[in-house]
C-alpha cells in the first residue's frame, strides 16, 4: 500500500518545493526538524478491488511543520496569540488542525468534496472510512522515545562514551536543542574540553550520534522486553546482550527533563542515566518551559486524537493517526512503542469512539537533508558551529495563505511594539484557530449545530474546550490512569475570547 521511504520522499519533496526559503535553515550552519501529516486514500475504483493485488493509494501531504524551539514559561501570554511550542511535530499537528477546520467548512457548506461525511447525529461529521493519516517525522520525537539503548558495536567515531560526562550535571545543558547559545559566553569553542563536552551528549533527534548508516546497521537493535517501568540499566541487565551479541553500553539521551515532583532520572553514568516511561518537559533556554515532550504529546494524540477539544464538537469520533514514520536517525522500535502507546495501554473506561491506538511505527532509510546529522556528515571535514534554526514554518493544505513562518512564537519580523496587534498572530496560534472555529460555527445555521454547542452559553476559549464533554472525559481518564503529572497551563491562560 505504502512504504516508509515513499512517505519520507514525498515529505522531503514537499519541503523542497512548497516551503519558502524564508524560515528554512541557513545552509551549512543551521539545521531543523521536519514533521508532516500525510493523507492516504485508495485510488478511485480501488476500494472494492477484491483481488490479491495490493491496493493502490494516493498520498497527499495535508500539513507540514518545521521548528526546533520552545518558549520559556515567562514568555507565555494569556491572550493565546503566541506559539508556546514550535517543535516540528507540534507545528505539523496545529497545521493539521487548520486543515481539518477547512475540511469541516467544505462539509458544512456542502460545496465540494470533503474528507468528512455526515454523521448519525445532528451537527456531527465523521471521517470518510477509506481515508487514513500517517504522521511523518524526520527524527525520533524528543522525550521518552529518544531514550534508546546504545550498543557496544555501534560505530561512534567522534564520541566515545565518557563516564564522567554523565555524572557532571553542569554539562547537562548541552544536551538540549538550544544548547550552543547557552554555553557561548563561557566557552572557547575551539578548546578541546569544550569540543568534547559538545560532542558527547547525544539525542536521537538529530544530535551527536555517529552511527554508520549501512542498511543492516540502521539504529540500535532493541532488546525485546516489556520495559515500561524499567530503567535503562534494568533493561540492559534483563537483556544484557542482543541476538547479535552486542552489549548495551549506554543510552541515547534526551534533553527533555522529567516533570517536577514525579520520579526522576538516576543520572548514573552510562546506560542507567535515564529512567524510561516518564513524562518529560522540553528544555528551554534557562527559563523553564511548560511544554511536554513530543513523545508525550504523540502518546496523548494516540488516545485523544489529533483534532483537539474544539474540533471534537463537530466530530462523531476523534481523528487518529494510523502510523508514524521516522526518517533516518537513531530510532528503536521498542522505545517508540513504549513512548507512543505502551505507557497508555492499560487506560480503560474511555468514552465511546475513543481508544488507545497502537500506531504502526516504521522507519525510512532516507535522511532529511537539513537535519543535524546530514549537516554533520557534510561538514565532517570543516568543523564549525551548527545551530538549530530559530524559525518555524507551518504549511496547511488550505486555499488561503497556507504558509505561516514564525520565530519566538510570533510571525517572523514581529517587533516588540507589534506584539498584541492582529497581524502579530500566527495562523496556528490558539486564538487564530479559535477564530476559525467560530467562523465555522457562524457559517452553520443554528438548527444544525451539534448538541454540545447549543446546550449552554459559551464565551471563552476555555468555555468551548470544557464543553467538549467526551473529549474532556477521555482526557481525564488518561490523566487519572497514566499521565497524572502532565503539566497543564493555568486556566487563566485560556480565558481569552
Ligand atoms: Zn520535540
Amino acid at each position: 500500500m505504502w512504504t516508509a521511504d515513499e512517505i519520507a520522499r514525498l515529505c522531503y519533496e514537499h519541503y523542497g518545493s512548497r516551503l519558502p526559503k524564508q524560515g528554512k535553515p541557513e545552509p551549512n550552519r543551521e539545521w531543523t526538524l521536519l514533521a508532516a501529516v500525510v493523507k492516504i486514500q485508495p485510488t478511485a475504483g480501488q476500494a472494492c478491488d477484491r483481488s490479491d493485488r495490493p491496493v493502490q493509494v494516493t498520498k497527499e501531504v495535508v500539513s507540514m511543520g518545521t521548528g526546533t524551539k520552545c518558549i520559556g514559561q515567562s514568555k507565555m501570554r494569556k491572550s493565546g496569540d503566541i506559539l508556546n511550542d514550535s517543535h516540528a511535530e507540534v507545528i505539523a499537528r496545529r497545521s493539521f488542525q487548520r486543515y481539518l477546520l477547512h475540511q469541516l467548512h467544505l462539509a458544512a457548506a456542502l460545496k465540494e468534496d470533503s474528507i468528512f461525511l455526515p454523521g448519525s447525529q445532528r451537527g456531527l461529521w465523521k471521517l470518510r472510512p477509506d481515508l487514513l493519516f500517517v504522521f511523518f517525522s524526520s527524527h525520533t520525537p524528543c522525550g521518552d522515545a529518544s531514550i534508546i539503548p546504545m550498543l557496544e558495536f555501534e560505530d561512534q567515531p567522534c564520541c566515545p562514551v565518557s563516564r564522567d560526562w554523565a555524572s557532571n550535571p553542569s554539562v547537562e545543558t548541552n544536551d538540549n536543542l538550544e544548547a550552543p547559545e547557552d554555553k557561548r559566553k563561557c566557552e572557547d569553542p575551539e578548546s578541546p574540553v569544550t569540543k568534547k563536552m559538545k560532542l558527547e551528549p547525544r539525542t536521537p533527534d538529530g544530535t551527536a550520534h555517529r552511527q554508520s548508516f549501512g542498511s543492516e546497521e540502521r539504529g540500535p537493535n532493541p532488546p525485546n522486553v516489556n520495559s515500561s517501568h524499567l530503567t535503562a540499566e534494568e533493561l540492559a541487565s534483563v537483556t544484557g546482550m542482543t541476538p547479535s551479541g552486542a552489549r548495551v553500553v549506554d543510552v541515547y539521551r534526551t534533553g527533555a527533563k522529567c516533570v517536577p515532583g514525579g520520579a526522576g532520572d538516576s543520572r548514573k553514568p552510562g546506560a542507567a542515566y535515564h529512567r524510561v516511561g516518564l513524562l518529560r518537559v522540553k528544555p528551554g533556554r534557562g527559563d523553564r518551559t511548560c511544554s511536554m515532550s513530543c513523545s508525550d504529546k504523540l502518546a496523548r494524540w494516540n488516545v485523544l486524537g489529533c483534532q483537539g477539544a474544539l474540533l471534537m464538537h463537530f466530530l462523531e469520533e476523534p481523528i487518529y493517526l494510523s502510523a508514524v514514520v521516522i526518517g533516518k536517525c537513531p530510532c528503536s522500535q521498542e522505545a517508540m512503542q513504549r513512548a507512543l502507546f505502551g505507557r497508555c495501554q492499560n487506560v480503560s473506561a474511555l468514552p465511546e469512539g475513543f481508544g488507545v491506538q497502537e500506531v504502526k511505527i516504521q522507519q525510512s532509510d532516507l535522511l532529511f537533508e537539513q537535519s543535524r546529522c546530514a549537516l554533520q556528515t557534510k561538514k565532517a571535514d570543516s568543523p564549525g558551529r551548527l545551530v538549530p534554526c530559530g524559525a518555524a514554518i507551518s504549511w496547511s493544505a488550505v486555499p488561503e495563505q497556507p504558509l505561516d513562518v514564525t520565530a519566538n512564537g510570533f510571525p517572523q519580523g514581529t517587533t516588540k511594539k507589534g506584539v498584541g496587534r492582529p497581524q502579530a498572530r500566527s495562523r496556528i496560534s490558539k486564538v487564530e484557530l479559535f477564530r476559525s472555529f467560530q467562523k465555522l460555527l457562524s457559517s452553520i445555521s443554528e438548527d444544525k449545530w451539534p448538541d454540545s454547542l447549543r446546550a449552554q452559553k459559551l464565551a471563552t476559549y476555555q468555555d468551548y474546550k470544557e464543553a467538549a464533554s467526551t473529549y474532556q472525559q477521555a482526557w481525564s481518564a488518561l490523566r487519572k490512569q497514566a499521565f497524572g503529572s502532565w503539566i497543564r497551563n493555568p486556566p487563566d491562560y485560556h480565558q481569552f475570547m
